[in-house]
């Protein structure tokens, strides 16, 4: 399977490198184009893949083809696609789109505006811990999309985190807990080696003990499936610090705060799309 990038910024860089890393695919097998940043070009050429000159070249070369330009050249991209490849070249490629609320429909409509019948098309939020084969992805098929172009896309896709099939009126949804995710935890991970600082904990202690909290509670959650409160509930004993902790952050609203941040991102993935 060859893969292709339709844009090669800091969302592709980080799918390329999670699939090569899970070992996926080869970096050999690997196709990008860009605007015009050519250091990128030369660091993706000087790891063995293939720096393609456009849109089309990209789309010809590939079997699953990754839209990672930013939202507004999604359309534009797919019109220089439309105008230089036919239908039967495109039928057995898959397009995989992972520009935040752009719509099937849109991406669809390149095609059926002019009466043409669309190749399959992909729409995936992911998140950037795809880095290191951690990410929360979700992804939803259009049209012409067939059980093994869905399964293409989601072998993908779950090679470097999980992967969720969903309908495409839950990606805004989606975006607001996975996608937008990961900033939601960096401050909190900062706050939390913050305090251990005002404490008494050296910075990078501090740190290390906060992102690994993280780690290891969301692995507890993930591994034990138990809900989330009964996890907590087993370390607060009566009286002592963990239930002060939790105290404060009750009064700070923290889940007030964050389910407003969840809410606030998805209305603005639909104010996007
Ligand atoms: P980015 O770093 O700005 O990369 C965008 C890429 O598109 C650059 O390589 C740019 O080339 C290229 N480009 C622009 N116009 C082009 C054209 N006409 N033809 C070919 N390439 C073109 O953006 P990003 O953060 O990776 O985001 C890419 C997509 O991922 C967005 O649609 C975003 O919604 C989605 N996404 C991002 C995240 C995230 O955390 N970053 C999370 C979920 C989804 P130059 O570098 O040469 O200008």
């Amino acid at each position: 399977m060859r893969v292709g990038f339709i844009g090669y910024g800091n969302m592709a860089d980080a799918l390329a490198c999670g699939f090569v890393s899970a070992n996926m695919i080869k970096f050999t097998d690997l196709t990008m184009c860009n605007k015009s940043n050519v250091e990128r070009r030369e660091a993706f050429a000087k790891r063995g893949g293939v720096v393609a000159p456009d849109a089309v070249s990209v789309a010809k070369s590939s079997d699953v083809v990754f839209l990672a330009v930013k939202p507004p050249y999604i359309k534009s991209v797919l019109e220089e696609v439309y105008g230089g490849c036919d239908a039967d070249e495109l039928k057995p490629k898959v397009f995989v789109s992972v520009a935040a609320g752009v719509t099937l429909d849109v991406m669809e409509g390149v095609w059926t505006s002019k009466n043409a019948t669309p190749p399959p098309m992909v729409r995936v939020m992911p998140n950037t811990p795809c880095l290191v084969g951690a990410a929360a992805s979700g992804l939803c098929v259009g049209s012409t999309c067939s059980d093994d172009d869905r399964n293409k896309a989601l072998a993908l896709m779950s090679a470097v985190g999980v992967c969720k099939v969903i309908m495409e009126s839950q990606m805004s949804a989606l975006t607001g807990v996975s996608g937008s995710g990961p900033a939601y935890i960096f401050i909190l991970i900062e706050a939390m080696a913050d305090g251990g600082v005002r404490a008494g904990l050296p910075r990078d202690v501090a740190l290390q003990l906060a992102a690994q909290t993280f780690y290891g509670a969301a692995k507890m959650v993930l591994e034990t499936g138990e809900h989330p409160g009964v996890l907590k509930d087993k370390v607060c004993s009566p009286g002592g610090t963990t239930i002060t902790a939790v105290h404060e952050l009750e009064k700070a609203g923290v889940r007030q705060a964050m389910m407003n941040a969840v809410v606030a991102a998805a209305a603005r993935g639909d104010e996007l799309a």
